[in-house]
């Protein structure tokens, strides 16, 4: 049976006195259950202090991008041996503000899987489709594209470890969520493509996430759905008590 992985992503949001205090109220209070795993994604200024904060709780510390090269002049980068050094154990990989903003590819998505599995990180490699692509209906063709590149290479064993995040763009930070029934269907596609691309047994290992105005509301009726394994959640991570909410829904 999968785990729920519930993680949030702060993005570009809080001082270090705020993410201090999330973390040690999410430490104490977090439900510790074999079903759910609780990640928080943060600025890199933040990860060593909440790495300790979150010591000996359920918690677990992730970054939200790196680099894929393990050092070197690339001014202003963070690499995966740095994070790794850290105690972080998650990192999301391609999401779809980094691919927009920061020339983001699909190839260096999967450099970025790569480095991540050399160095002990897990990648939470993050898909999905505009408002224009689904209008055109053209998610599933789009989506595959982008799972079948992310995992290129990879071994069983590190697909397996791969938690995908589905997140259509339309549904971002808009109050927009897609249906359940409209998500799981593209995660039950991706899980079909990471099917023919290693076996059935593998498949059915990998954690895949929905991600898009998730919140307390509508979290039970997500991870209700045959395929979806937990959530990205931006904007209802950031109050510690709606990410508990989120973390609790994950139990059952
Ligand atoms: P949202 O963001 O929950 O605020 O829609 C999700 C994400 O970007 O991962």
């Amino acid at each position: 049976m999968r785990k729920n992985v519930i993680a949030g992503n702060w993005k570009m949001n809080k001082v270090l006195r705020e993410a201090n205090q999330f973390v040690e109220e999410a430490a104490n209070k977090a439900p510790t259950s074999d079903q759910v795993e609780a990640i928080v994604c943060v600025p890199f200024p933040f990860l060593p202090s909440l790495v300790e904060k979150a010591k000996g709780s359920s918690i677990k510390i992730g970054a939200q991008t790196m680099h894929f090269e393990e050092n070197g002049a690339f001014t202003g980068e963070v690499s995966p041996v740095m994070l790794n050094d850290l105690g972080v154990t998650h990192v999301v990989i391609g999401h779809s503000e980094r691919r927009e903003y920061f020339a983001e590819t699909d190839e260096t998505v999967n450099k970025k899987a790569h480095a991540a599995f050399r160095h002990g990180l897990t990648p939470i490699v993050c898909v999905g489709e505009t408002l224009k692509q689904r209008d055109a209906n053209e998610t599933m063709k789009h989506v595959e594209k982008q799972v079948k590149s992310a995992i290129e290479g990879l071994s069983d064993k590190q697909v397996a470890e791969t938690i995908i995040a589905y997140e259509p763009i339309w549904a971002i930070g808009t109050g927009k969520t897609a249906s359940s029934e409209d998500a799981n269907e593209v995660c039950s596609h991706i899980r079909q493509v990471i099917q023919q691309v290693t076996s059935k047994e593998i498949a059915e290992k990998v954690v895949i996430q929905y991600g898009g105005s998730v919140k307390p509301a509508n979290i039970d009726e997500l991870l209700g759905q045959s395929d979806i394994d937990g959530a990205l959640v931006g904007g209802a991570s950031l109050e510690v008590e709606s990410f508990l909410q989120l973390v609790e829904a994950g139990t059952k």
